[in-house]
């Protein structure tokens, strides 16, 4: 107990609590970035996509050398969040060494039809509220703030600065409209903040390939410990979950459709407590 204060206090202290963000759904680790940063992170740089794809395409476009760009976090067109480059670690998505050593970046999917060009999907944006309030709560920041411009002299100990990508390069990023959001951004993540409004949930897309990660683990019938157990899983297995799950006996159940069979069949993910946990039963590889 001792020993978890002192460690919490001297990460408070160093304001450096490093790790990664728990809403991601997958990640893609690039070799494009500066480790580790040179910075602590007091700043947010949105940036839209000029694409709209998923959080894992935006990943692979970042994988390539040649590219020589990337991004912290990538928000796809559904919502989902993944990581691109480690928050240690200073992302190339802003062309500015001196924002990005403290900023964590984020990549957003846009709309790409004229009518509607450069909007993100409520997805995209719920995601990009819930992230930036994960952070500013991981960092001990108690508001985030816009100004207009990238005064990061203004900061006080408890404030998270928004920043613009154009500020920086010839670019019209963030794009037509998220140009415009940045003051409904810092104002809906600091309502959460603040408790005024409740903690959203991200969006999630449950269905995707996962990995058992204990010994064994029944697969059944129907979605409860009551059901038949028809088979099982074990270590390193690997499944292909459907799109579905259901809440039951305190875990939340996935379902799979037997490929030649048609049949389906229920496993239990983990402990139902609204979050992805570590001693979850199968873990979401993409
Ligand atoms: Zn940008």
């Amino acid at each position: 107990m001792l020993t978890k204060l002192l460690i919490a206090l001297i990460r408070n202290w160093v304001n450096c609590d490093m790790s990664d963000s728990v809403l991601i759904s997958g990640k893609l680790l690039t070799a494009n970035c500066s480790a580790p940063r040179n910075h602590i992170i007091d700043t947010i740089t949105p940036h839209y996509m000029e694409w709209y794809c998923s959080a894992k395409e935006c990943c692979e476009s970042f994988m390539p050398k040649s590219r020589k760009a990337s991004a912290n976090y990538c928000i796809g067109k559904d919502g989902e969040i993944w990581l691109n480059v480690e928050e240690r670690n200073r992302a190339w998505t802003s062309g500015n060494s001196y924002n990005d050593n403290r900023a964590i970046t984020i990549e957003c999917s846009n709309y790409m039809d004229s009518a509607k060009f450069g909007i993100l999907p409520d997805a995209t944006w719920k995601s990009l509220v819930c992230l930036c309030v994960d952070i500013c709560r991981r960092y001990c920041k108690k508001q985030l703030i816009y100004t207009g411009r990238p005064n990061y002299e203004i900061l006080g100990k408890y404030d998270m600065l928004l920043t613009k990508h154009k500020w920086f390069q010839d670019t019209d990023c963030p794009g037509p409209w998220l140009d415009n959001k940045f003051n409904d951004l810092a104002n809906e993540v600091n309502a959460i903040l603040s408790g005024e409004k409740p903690s959203p949930i991200p969006p999630m897309v449950f269905g995707g390939l996962y990995k058992c990660c204990v010994n064994c683990l029944n697969v059944r019938e129907s979605p409860t410990i009551y059901s038949e157990v028809v088979s099982e899983y074990h270590y390193g297995d690997t499944v292909i979950l459907d799109d579905w799950f259901k809440s039951n006996d305190g875990f939340i159940w996935g379902r799979y459709t037997g490929s030649s069979s048609g049949l389906k069949r229920y496993i239990a993910v983990g402990r139902d407590t609204g979050k992805v946990e570590n001693d979850d039963f199968l873990i979401k590889l993409y």
